[in-house]
């Protein structure tokens, strides 16, 4: 049969842009259908990844600038800046990436429709745009990758003006005096330590017992530290009991309780801002007419190729669940794309995921954590490295940060390195490459590195790590020859 199309993407974000890219290589007619009618490139692009990224370039300015050198009337950041700056900022960059994006759809001869899809069958989509004119399209294969919107809370509602949620925070018009975050995940993080560093008085109520619970504990520990100086108070345990504004005090109230105790607690603050999570975009697809597998939280069901329960419709993205970001949309997409043109077995995902927080400072991480190792009775070293070590850390005064490989002291596999410091998430992926070929921390001490740099963190943590299983009873050079 002849299709108008052998792939229909639904979704302009990574995953879906990304697809489409793969799909033009291999020589396939490719459309891209997108609900926005301004923007293409998803939350990727206009509410989440970058602009989120471009605010943090922009207060982390601000902080070394403010700090270096210093205010002799003792102003704060936001004193001396305001969001326009700010914006002044950002804007080039969402511009100049949102063309980017276009050009790269347009170069690479893919076809784009706005507005909504709907899977009608297997092989056909309908698309309603924003006129209610209603197209249908033939094609081989699907892809959705529609994505994810933020959870709404169940207690209060968010009105975008006070009470934000992670895509309203970044429409702002000044910087506030104070924030109260509901949250405790990689985004809550990300945007306390920002705004933290444009001088606003933050505040996290967390409903967990603690954050970013995934993290090294050592790192953990850095990074409470870090929040510490700055003044971050974070609440564990909390339970929110209400929301509203005291109009007395020209400001919004947070009331709530703590599982340690059951006095009721009050925040006042500018803004709230909510970061309960994701949901996915399934809704208004057709999914449950086609038979798509969806799980209790209503993310799609795919195998390792990206496929769902439906031939021929693959999904991809935020709306498959975990990890849910940008990075990892992007090679889903693309690994989709070659299973649908039959290329899939060259490809493989990789089982050791690394993530990035940009909080300020960043953190990343890859593989076992040193308590992960432990659990798995994995007999290990660490070996660490302080930033205030590094040449390069001094040169650019950020020397707050630690990085730490975990590796077996048998033989000296590395297999976890986690990091806190800047340009952790740049410098994670030489771990990531020595992990992935299975390599020790010989490697870090043999070869020459570049000096200055970040980078170097390596070559000090392998030293560190090699003097510690010496110091443990195991000869040095026994260690040498056993991993040969
Ligand atoms: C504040 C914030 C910061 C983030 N920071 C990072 C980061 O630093 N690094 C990182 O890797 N990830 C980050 N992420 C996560 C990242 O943005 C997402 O994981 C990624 O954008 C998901 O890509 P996607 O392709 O699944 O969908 P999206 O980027 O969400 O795009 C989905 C698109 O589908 C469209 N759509 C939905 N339904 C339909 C329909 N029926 N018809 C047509 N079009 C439709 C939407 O309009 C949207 O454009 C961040 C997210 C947020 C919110």
């Amino acid at each position: 049969m002849k299709y108008d199309y052998d792939v229909i993407i639904i979704g302009s974000g990574p995953a879906g842009f990304s697809c489409a890219m793969q799909s033009t290589k291999f020589n396939k007619k490719a459309l891209i259908i997108e609900a926005s009618d301004k923007s293409i490139g998803g939350s990727w692009i206009h509410k989440g990844t970058v602009p989120s990224k471009a605010l943090r370039a922009a207060a982390k300015l601000i902080q070394s600038f403010h700090s270096q050198f210093g205010d002799e009337r003792g102003r704060k950041p936001y004193e001396r800046f305001r969001m326009e700056d700010i914006m002044e900022y950002k804007k080039p960059i969402l511009e100049s990436k949102n063309k980017k994006v276009k050009d790269d759809i347009i170069k690479n001869e893919v076809e784009t429709v706005r507005g909504w899809g709907l899977i009608k069958d297997s092989n056909t989509v309908e698309v309603v745009d924003h006129l209610h004119q209603k197209k249908t399209f033939t094609t081989k294969n699907i892809l959705i990758s529609t994505g994810s919107s933020p959870s709404q809370p169940k207690i209060f509602d968010i009105d975008h003006t006070k009470v934000l949620d992670y895509s309203s925070i970044l429409e702002l018009t000044h910087i506030p005096r104070r924030l109260a975050i509901i949250g405790g995940g990689i985004i809550t993080i990300e945007f306390a330590t920002i705004f933290s560093a444009l001088g606003t008085r933050v505040t996290i109520l967390n409903e967990q017992s603690e954050i970013l619970p995934f993290l090294d504990e050592e790192i953990k520990t850095e990074l409470l530290k870090a929040i510490k100086k700055k003044n971050i108070q974070i609440f564990n345990n909390t339970e929110i009991q209400k929301i509203s504004s005291n109009d007395l005090r020209t400001c919004e109230e947070v009331l709530f309780k703590t599982t340690e105790t059951d006095r009721l607690q009050v925040v006042e603050t500018d803004h709230i801002l909510y970061v309960g999570g994701k949901t996915p975009n399934t809704k208004s697809l057709g999914l449950e007419d086609l038979g798509v597998k969806t799980d209790p939280n209503g993310y799609i069901t795919v195998d390792q190729y990206y496929r769902t329960s439906v031939p021929s419709i693959y999904a991809a993205g935020d709306v498959i669940g975990d990890p849910s970001l940008a990075s990892a949309s992007f090679l889903q997409g693309r690994l989709a794309s070659c299973d649908m043109f039959g290329s899939s077995s060259e490809i493989m995902a990789d089982d050791n995921l690394p993530y990035g927080i940009y909080s300020i400072p960043e953190i990343s991480g890859i593989g076992l954590t040193e308590q992960q190792a432990i659990e798995l009775q994995i007999d290990v070293t660490v070996g660490r490295a302080y930033y205030d070590n590094l040449t390069r850390a001094d040169l650019n005064n950020e020397t707050d940060g630690i990085l730490k490989l975990v590796f077996r002291t048998d033989n000296l596999k590395l297999i976890g390195v986690h990091i806190l410091g800047e340009h952790a998430a740049d410098i994670i992926h030489l771990g990531q490459s020595v992990m992935a070929h299975n390599g020790t921390i010989k490697y870090f001490i043999e070869r020459v590195l570049n000096y200055p740099t970040y980078s170097e963190a390596y070559k000090i943590a392998a030293f560190n790590g090699l003097n510690r299983v010496h110091k443990a009873g195991v000869k040095y050079q026994k260690v040498l020859e056993k991993s040969n």
